[in-house]
């Protein structure tokens, strides 16, 4: 296929890149859609041990930054749900912080983390667990999952229908107008697909399905009646830990390893000088 209809806008999104999947880029919006699938196998050239290592405190860093900006929209004592809890490190920055969330999960690989910090997590897929109340949810939260989910549209709904309504939808995602995207995408222009391949996360079971901006992004959840009150960038690396980031990916040999770490030193005032990678979105319905 040449092209493809944008998720966002509706305008035909253009076959713009051909890697193990096609990407797509909307010329109207600037979405960017891939055609991946979800591999149930979840097997992936990803080890949990060193990657661990190098996300644990951006993450929690992060986190924090999160809690504060909603703590200050909802005060006093709210309940929320997190859809794709992965690690559980979301629900424990809740815990640490006396907010009740409980996490979705499809993947079972960390439920021994999430059960040795009594997290509240059920394993299955949005919507399909159960997991209604009264009056809805005070906050529903996206850590890193927006980007993986192929049917926006039906999501959107589903949320709408969970979050209270005077609920606070939380998104934070990677920009495809970040540094390292764009860097991605020049380097492929020389040959070099391998980075944009690693940004799309095409080696590992649960690829990216699409890449927002800004604008696109609001734009998808203008359509489906919500209102962005506010966005902030998030920390995106560490360079303390960068090593452990590149290393944690198996395909991604020692030499190559050293060789990128290297060269990421030395783009840092560059890096630190251009637009987020990383943003957080806070919603309300309309
Ligand atoms: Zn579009």
């Amino acid at each position: 296929m040449d092209h493809i209809t944008c998720p966002v806008c509706g305008n035909p999104s253009k076959l713009k890149f051909k890697l193990k999947f096609n990407i797509y880029k909307c010329p109207t919006c600037g979405l960017y859609t891939s055609d991946a699938g979800f591999d149930f196998s979840f097997k992936s050239s990803l080890e949990e041990g060193p990657r661990e290592i190098g996300l644990k405190q951006l993450r929690f860093d992060n986190f924090e930054t999160i809690v504060k900006a909603l703590e200050e929209a909802k005060p006093g004592q709210i309940t929320g749900l997190e859809i794709g809890t992965g690690n559980g490190w979301w629900l424990k920055v809740c815990q640490d912080g006396g907010i009740d969330c409980i996490g979705i999960e499809p993947e079972t690989s960390h439920q021994a983390y999430h059960k040795a910090n009594r997290l509240n997590v059920r394993y299955g897929f949005y919507p399909e667990v159960d997991v209604k109340t009264k009056n809805g949810y005070d906050f529903i939260i996206f850590n890193d999952v927006f980007e993986h989910i192929k049917d926006i549209d039906e999501l959107l709904s589903a949320l709408k229908a969970d979050l209270a309504d005077d609920g606070v939808l939380v998104i934070n995602l990677p920009m495809s107008d970040g540094f390292f995207y764009r860097t991605a995408i020049l380097l492929n222009r020389f040959g070099i697909s391998s980075f944009l391949t690693r940004m799309w996360q095409f080696n590992f079971h649960s690829p990216h399905m699409n890449y927002f901006n800004q604008k696109n992004l609001k734009m998808l959840l203008t359509k489906h009646g919500f209102k962005n009150t506010a966005d902030m960038a998030l920390k995106s690396v560490n360079f303390s830990t960068v090593k452990e980031r590149i290393s944690s990916d198996s395909s991604v040999n020692k030499f190559k390893a050293g060789v990128l770490t290297s060269g990421i030193a030395l783009l840092k005032p560059v890096i630190e000088s251009s637009k987020p990678d990383t943003r957080v979105f806070f919603f309300i319905k309309e």
